[in-house]
């Protein structure tokens, strides 16, 4: 079974801190539509049998800014080349100020059965700092809305670590969400990616850098709440009600294969790793001229393992190196377990398992690299 995530590169506006590739402009989405359904058609599967999809994602951009018809289509072209499993998890990452009663029914009849909403924060002026489209009142009613309208599994994007946030305004934020009884919430520390609008403003002194202390501070606090009220941290960014994980994600996570469809999107399928094109005027030139624009390369096996240890290691089932063992050698599970010792009290070993403990989550991206061949 594999996953399919769909790229859609439109957004009302741009959030400040964004690095994702998306356009603000409209003009070219029908062709971009019929760009994607043909690279659908064009794809040579993995597999020479219809091949069984187990979860498909639209993520963005904003793929709620698509009109039902526009997502009808995707998922015709879909249906066509693959076979949706009857327990596929559909997921439409949506943004506040596009959910509403008469849009989640349209929704909810063509299949969709799981939400991703940006919320961000639900203090105002933070959400104007980031240049968000959407109000906080948007933000809380949207849930009640998603609610009444049947879905019982979704998720929310909160980010923390912003020079504007609160250490109690994020407390307010988070227990907003817990008391929702949120099933999946995900935490990202604000990040200020090079050659943002966030990163210029901050050159130039025209917005308040970020502090990593307070970022390290508010991901501490976040971790004894979501604790404390039952969540599940899965993954160091994503938090769930137990039932409630994200099977697409998690897919990625155990490195399991997925089709990638859309400007910028990526494949693999095990070993080779595909990107498309981040251009919305070339990938549609491309697809009219029948071709796919994309690169690939093909993962060495260092570059598997480094990959293994990044991603086991921010899981809750950590890093089996009975699995790197098997896979990859004794040799070198071995000197994974040797380094992995220096980190102290940031780690625990039982049996053949490396997790994090909770001081050590912070630290993940530094401990992973220490570890790579
Ligand atoms: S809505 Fe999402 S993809 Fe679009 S600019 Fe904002 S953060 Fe980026």
């Amino acid at each position: 079974l594999s996953g399919i995530y769909i790229h859609i590169p439109f957004c009302k506006q741009a959030c400040h801190y964004c690095n994702f590739h998306f356009s603000t402009s409209l003009k070219q989405k029908d062709d971009l539509i019929a760009s994607i359904v043909k690279e659908i058609e064009l794809t040579t599967t993995f597999t020479t049998k219809k091949e069984v999809i187990n979860t498909l994602y639209f993520g963005g951009g904003t793929p709620s800014i698509l009109t039902i018809e526009d997502l009808s289509l995707l998922l015709d072209s879909l249906k066509n080349k693959f076979v949706f499993s009857d327990t596929i998890e559909i997921t439409l990452e949506a943004n506040p100020d596009d959910i509403s009663n008469d849009r989640l029914q349209k929704w909810k009849s063509i299949g969709i059965n799981r939400f991703s909403v940006g919320i961000q924060t639900l203090v105002e002026q933070e959400l104007r700092w980031m240049n968000r489209a959407h109000t906080a009142k948007e933000a809380t009613e949207c849930i009640d809305k998603i609610k009444q309208a049947g879905f019982n599994n979704f998720s929310i994007d909160l980010i923390y670590g912003s020079p504007l946030l609160s250490n109690e305004d994020w407390m307010k934020n988070v227990h907003f969400f817990i008391n929702k009884k949120v099933p999946h919430i995900s935490c990202y520390a604000l990040t200020v990616e090079p050659k943002t609008a966030l990163d210029k403003m901050i050159v130039q002194k025209k917005k308040e850098a970020v502090s990593t202390d307070k970022q390290a501070e508010q991901f501490d606090l976040l971790v004894r709440w979501m604790k404390a009220a039952g969540y599940e941290q899965y993954e160091i960014s994503n938090f769930a009600i137990p039932g409630f994980r994200s099977n697409h994600n998690s897919s990625y996570w155990q490195g399991k294969p997925y089709y990638g469809f859309g400007p910028s999107a990526h494949s693999y399928d095990g070993i080779k790793r595909r990107w498309n094109i981040a251009n919305n005027a070339l990938y549609i030139q491309a697809l009219q001229n029948n071709q796919i624009p994309f690169e690939e390369e093909i993962l060495t096996t260092t570059q598997q393992l480094n990959e293994y240890i990044m991603t086991s290691l921010r899981t809750i089932e950590g890093l089996d190196l009975a699995h790197v063992s098997t896979i990859f050698g004794e040799k070198l599970a071995t000197e994974i377990r040797i380094k992995s010792t220096k980190w102290g009290d940031k780690i625990i070993i039982t049996n053949s398992i490396i997790a994090l403990t909770d001081t050590g989550k912070f630290f993940a991206d530094g401990i992973a690299a220490d570890l790579f061949f």
